[in-house]
């Protein structure tokens, strides 16, 4: 059974002070928490068995070797890639999108376009605009309701046969709606374009199918997961990982190199140049295993209760609003509270002991649909407690009084 009591003794920093007070972390959308488990994984790689991979023929070179690749199909088995190749270890969401924006370098011609969402992290626009300044393509927008929801009718109508390439998000970061993906991917397929899902913000909270979605590419970061910062995923069907050029050029991703002529190495190491994150990558497996050992049932079910009842809670304050109001969204509350400015709020809780994010999110065109300068958003995850939640809204309450 679902013991949040029992879980948080996993995590070390969850019984740390802050400002005198105990830590109570709402900043899971930015970054999660890591569990002893993991950590645990980390000390043991540089404590026994930190090595270079895949070219040694040495013990622990092998041992790393092993246990990199080991993760790898842990994380295929997770996602449901059909192929262990087609997961290509990043550094992160931001390198795997650019990395593909960039494989597209070549595969785009001048007035094709591009169908991007207004919910994006800017992490899902940047590379993008970098793409299109190169090849002449065109970005059109989804835009978004004022729940917080994608304008479906004005998707389908944006979809045409020039539509080379659909990107948008699972979850959005900075309002926790869950997007119609599957409708997106499906209306994308029956007009020939491909499509990307950043599910950075997704792969807390629920299990993807990557088979079942017949996705094209699928991003995530391994940190906001219980993994460490600085590696991440990139899936591609092998397709089109075969039409892509390589994003960096170097050791580990080529056949034979001379002068003349370099030919490049097969999937998935044509696209990781160099030493990878190699303890990065080893955690990452072991953060998938910390979290599927839980259940992602067990943690939709709590969390969902948590919004539920941090929703309830924070709306009895008057005078606050709450951005992002789908039925389809995960545990992240977005809110401002009337006249005060989310940055003076922000800091406040933090002096409470209360870690929040404040400002626009990485996702300013959102603040600029509700023309606000930003929000505050608490982000839960399953080792939060509604205790916390009651130390959120005393604290908000106790702001509010102090700054109106
Ligand atoms: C966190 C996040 C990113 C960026 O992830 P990095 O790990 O910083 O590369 C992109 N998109 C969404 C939806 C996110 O939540």
């Amino acid at each position: 059974m679902f013991d949040v009591n029992k879980i948080r003794k996993d995590f070390p920093i969850l019984s740390r002070q802050v400002n005198g007070k105990p830590l109570v972390y709402f900043d899971n959308a930015a970054t999660s928490q890591t569990p002893q488990q993991v950590i645990d994984v980390i000390v043991d790689y540089y404590s026994n068995y930190n090595a270079n991979i895949h070219r040694g023929v040495h013990t622990l070179s092998q041992e790393a070797t092993d246990k990199y690749e080991a993760a790898r199909l842990t994380i295929q088995q997770h996602f449901n890639a059909k192929h262990a190749y087609e997961i290509i270890l990043t550094s992160g969401t931001t390198h795997s999108i650019n990395l593909v924006a960039n494989g597209f370098a070549t595969l785009l011609q001048k007035g094709d376009e591009l169908i991007v969402s207004a919910l994006e992290h800017h992490s899902n626009i940047v590379p993008w605009q970098m793409l299109c300044e190169k090849t002449g393509a065109i970005l059109k927008v989804i835009p978004m309701t004022l729940e917080g929801e994608l304008d479906m009718n004005v998707y389908t109508k944006l979809l045409s046969e020039k539509t080379k390439l659909v990107f948008v998000n699972h979850i959005s970061n900075a309002l926790g709606t869950i997007n119609p993906i599957a409708t997106i991917i499906k209306q994308a397929h029956q007009v020939g374009a491909a499509v990307l899902i950043d599910g950075a913000q997704a792969c807390p909270h629920i299990k993807p199918d990557i088979q079942a979605l017949d996705v094209d590419f699928y991003v995530t970061s391994a940190h906001k997961i219980c993994g460490p910062t600085g590696v991440g995923m990139l899936y591609g069907k092998e397709e089109w990982l075969n039409k892509m050029q390589p994003y960096q050029g170097g050791g580990e991703m080529i056949d034979q190199v001379s002068f003349e002529k370099t030919t490049y190495a097969g999937l998935p190491h044509k696209f990781e140049a160099g030493t990878p994150n190699i303890c990065g990558g080893i955690a990452f497996g072991a953060a998938i295993d910390y979290m599927n050992a839980i259940g992602f049932d067990q943690i939709a079910t709590y969390e969902h209760e948590l919004l539920e009842y941090g929703t309830k809670k924070l709306l009895e304050i008057e005078g606050l609003k709450i951005y992002g109001t789908s039925k389809n969204k995960t545990s992240v509350i977005s809110f401002n509270v009337d006249g005060i400015h989310p940055y003076d709020v922000g800091t406040l809780l933090d002096k409470m002991g209360i870690a929040v994010r404040t400002g626009h999110h990485c996702a300013q065109p959102i603040m600029d649909f509700y023309n606000i300068p930003g929000t505050i958003r608490a982000s839960f995850a399953f080792y939060n407690t509604k205790a916390e939640i009651d130390a959120l809204v005393e604290g908000v309450k106790k702001a509010k009084m102090m700054l109106s």
